[in-house]
């Protein structure tokens, strides 16, 4: 992947940094750190090419557009809420089944996995 060039990692958008690729240029979003929000963001994709990205992956190359974001999730200054997950999608999704899911949730940090612990309180 050329690191200068950002694109988004939803099917069927074509939507990137690089002005020849898409003809208006749209703000594209990291994935979250946080591994319960990013983990969020790929079960809201619902895309099984997303979710077999390791978490480090996806923070480090993973963006996604503005348009995949509800009006109120998007913020004049930060860009998006702190608690924005992406809804708006070109496509049908299918919800993810845990096997399809394993390959994120086995490639977060142990230490980081705190929706485990979270589900226990
Ligand atoms: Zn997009």
């Amino acid at each position: 992947m050329n690191k200068h060039t950002r694109r988004c990692c939803v099917l069927n958008c074509r939507n990137s940094n690089y002005k020849i690729l898409s003809k208006t240029k749209t703000k594209l979003f990291k994935f979250p750190r946080n591994v319960n929000r990013c983990r969020d963001w790929v079960c809201a994709i619902g895309d099984p090419s997303v979710a077999s990205c390791t978490w480090e992956t996806l923070i480090t190359h993973g963006y996604v557009c503005k348009d995949h974001f509800e009006e109120k999730y998007v913020t004049a200054i930060q860009g998006i809420t702190v608690n924005a997950v992406p809804t708006i999608f070109p496509y049908l999704r299918t919800p993810l089944s845990e096997p399809q899911l394993l390959l994120f949730d086995e490639s977060v940090p142990v230490q980081k996995k705190r929706w485990k612990t979270d589900a226990m309180v």
